[in-house]
């Protein structure tokens, strides 16, 4: 493979190199969380020794350099995806967390009895259900892209959804399950052409790709600190800014407010207006941290490991005969859902464990995709740039060991 630093990327996180049941761990549930690298467990190792205070609020020495430190972190997100300020970053609990903010906010400002939102068949259900909520609330209704045998969206059907009742589109960059990368440029395009604004879910994707808002022109982007590196309970919401000042508060509580009397109360400015009550701001700069270290490898060359991997794992996967593979784009992360023949996707992953192999099983929090497809769940391997050529084959060879054990 190409001059990938790899041996050193995989030093730098230590939990990789451990024996379960006797074997190496091949992680490859890099989907649903990532591992962390030493730099950024060692930041936050150190705020909690040296620096904790609270942001913000305190005139102390410890508040106003982790208030700086905080400020900071939000400077570096803005960089990593290239939004013109940093103001326009907000710091949520995750990617659930800055789309139920938006789903919240523009269902109260913007959706009327009648309206319609489209989401797609791939879409986790964290980008389904608080759209619903939003149109169960004001008697909207979500209309729906579908999906290709080979797992992408139906690009034609997409532009037909519109009507003059559309108010917002809201799909995922890359999906969770098929691993499809999907034309979002062309999506954000086709949406703006009917004056409708979009929202990208770009959980799985900005840990894989370069991404730049800007160059999206999408209206909102968000995604989660733990699948790119960082710590849990940490997310980010980008918006444009024109839309995040018109858009009300999603909660109440402190930091969000300018001034309160029982009477009335006006609102903090951009970005503390979404930020209510004491924020996780360990785990901004934590995050901060892991993406300093992605950026310090480049987004670019992990990308093109990750596409190598990709195409190796796709040429090994593919020469077992009783495997199903559900995605089949050409252009998918390094993301590979599948069924073996007669075998219960459970018990793949359970038997694939005890080899060593982490893998996901289930619907993947995306059940209208697998009542698409026709069934109750796949096994998913999920590669990262940590991962390696060998971890791949140790995947075929425990999966070729649960065709033999069962039949
Ligand atoms: N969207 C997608 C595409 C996801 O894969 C996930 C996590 N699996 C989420 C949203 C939700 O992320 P979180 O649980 O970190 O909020």
């Amino acid at each position: 493979m190409s001059d990938f630093p790899i041996e050193q990327i995989r030093k730098d996180f230590p939990i990789l190199d451990q024996i379960v049941y006797g074997k190496p761990l091949a992680y490859l549930d890099n989907g649903a969380t990532t591992q962390k690298p030493l730099r950024m467990i060692e930041a936050i190792n150190k705020i909690h020794r040296e620096q904790n205070a609270s942001i913000h609020r305190s005139v102390n020495f410890l508040s106003e350099n982790m208030t700086t430190l905080y400020e900071e972190a939000r400077t570096t997100v803005q960089k990593f995806i290239g939004a013109p300020k940093s103001s326009q970053i907000i710091f949520t609990s995750g990617a659930t967390g800055s789309i139920n903010l938006v789903a919240f906010s523009v269902g109260e400002s913007m959706l009327k009895a009648g309206d319609e939102i489209i989401l797609s068949t791939m879409e986790h259900h964290s980008n389904i259900v608080p759209w619903q909520m939003a149109c169960e609330r004001k008697g909207a209704s979500l209309k729906i892209i579908p999906v290709t045998d080979e797992g992408e969206l139906d690009m034609e059907a997409y532009g037909n959804l519109f009507s003059d009742r559309t108010r917002m589109v809201s799909v995922t960059h890359v999906s969770n399950v098929l691993g499809t990368i999907n034309p979002v440029k062309e999506i954000v395009r086709i949406a703006h052409s009917h004056g409708v604004q979009v929202l990208l879910d770009g959980a799985q994707a900005v840990q894989h790709e370069p991404v730049n808002v800007v160059d999206l022109d999408c209206d909102f982007y968000v995604f989660s600190g733990h699948k790119i590196y960082g710590p849990t309970g940490i997310g980010v919401l980008y918006g444009k800014e024109e839309l995040l000042e018109k858009l009300p508060p999603y909660q109440g509580g402190g930091d969000m407010i300018d001034q309160v009397t029982f009477e009335k109360t006006t609102y903090n400015q951009l970005p503390f207006k979404f930020e209510a009550g004491t924020t996780n701001f360990i785990g901004a700069i934590g995050l901060a941290e892991s993406l300093n270290y992605l950026s310090s490898i480049g987004l670019d060359k992990i990308q093109r490991y990750e596409q190598e991997l990709r195409d190796y794992a796709t040429l090994k996967l593919s020469a077992i005969p009783q495997l199903k593979m559900y995605g089949t784009s050409a252009d998918k992360a390094a993301v590979f859902s599948f069924i073996l023949s007669n075998v219960h996707p459970y018990d793949t992953g359970l038997i694939i464990d005890k080899m060593g192999v982490a893998v996901r099983t289930g619907t993947h929090c995306a059940m209208p995709l697998m009542q698409r497809f026709g069934i109750h769940g796949t096994v998913r391997a999920s590669f990262c740039f940590y991962n390696t050529t060998d971890e791949v084959d140790r995947l075929c060879d425990a999966l070729n060991t649960v065709l033999d054990l069962m039949g």
